[in-house]
């Protein structure tokens, strides 16, 4: 199989690593995922990854507290995965680095953009943890931001869901799947494939997006060797 993108950021929900206990790190989960990370290295390709802290903690939903603290402890999460991932993926024997937004030396690298092209073009899986290192952003826009940064060829945008959908495909049995959609389409549409401000990183920079469900067989590999898995978005 030959890869049709050579470098590619992978962005991943906290809730993702959580798989069916919800909250916290699965371990099964986490293997499958380095396990498929794995595969695209073998083939070639780049990867760059963020991972969300949802299934730890995410700010908007602290209620009392005072929102910059909340936000600061979602970044921590967004850490805590990041580690877990590169465990994982050192365990495959992949050669896997953190770099963090918020310096933590003891833990991490910090984020140095020529750095971590450094590590890409050698072939080091490079996570980017604590998100963009500000309260009031997420990590979509963490994951939108990094991939202009490194000049990603896509974001891998993996879901709790096979694809971008007019409804929520759970509780509307009439939702209609998207194969392809614009950026544009997706704003106007509000179909909340990831929040405006990442929305409009991409489409400024005109990034194409693959959305795809994590738990298709192989949906790694067949995204980066240009198969539409889900919902292409350009
Ligand atoms: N966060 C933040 N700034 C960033 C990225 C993340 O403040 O640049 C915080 C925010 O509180 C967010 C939490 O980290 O709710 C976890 O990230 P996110 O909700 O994007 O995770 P996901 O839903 O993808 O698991």
């Amino acid at each position: 199989m030959e890869p049709k993108y050579k470098r590619v950021l992978l962005k991943i929900s906290g809730e993702a690593l959580a798989g069916e206990d919800k909250t916290g790190i699965n371990v099964e989960m986490t293997e499958k995922v380095a396990k498929e990370i794995k595969q695209l290295r073998e083939l070639g390709v780049e990867v760059a990854i963020v991972v969300g802290g949802g299934n730890f903690w995410r700010g908007r939903s602290s209620q009392d507290m005072n929102r910059e603290t909340a936000d600061y402890i979602g970044m921590l999460a967004t850490v805590m995965n990041s580690l877990a991932l590169q465990d994982a993926l050192l365990a495959e024997d992949v050669p896997a680095r953190v770099q963090t937004s918020i310096t933590m030396r003891e833990v991490a690298e910090p984020y140095i953009w020529r750095k971590a092209l450094k590590e890409l073009s050698q072939k080091d899986v490079v996570i980017f943890g604590a998100g963009i290192g500000e309260p009031h952003f997420s990590t979509d826009t963490a994951a939108a931001l990094r991939a202009v940064n490194i000049q990603a060829d896509i974001i891998l945008l993996a879901k709790n869901v096979d694809a971008v959908y007019s409804d929520d495909p759970a509780t509307n049995p009439d939702a209609v799947k998207y194969d392809e959609l614009t950026m544009r389409q997706v704003i106007d549409k509000d179909l909340k494939v990831m929040d405006l401000t990442a929305a409009t990183i991409c489409m400024e920079n005109n990034m194409t997006i693959q959305v795809f469900g994590l738990s298709a067989e192989n949906s790694m590999v067949r995204a980066v060797c240009g198969e539409n898995i889900g919902t292409l978005i350009k």
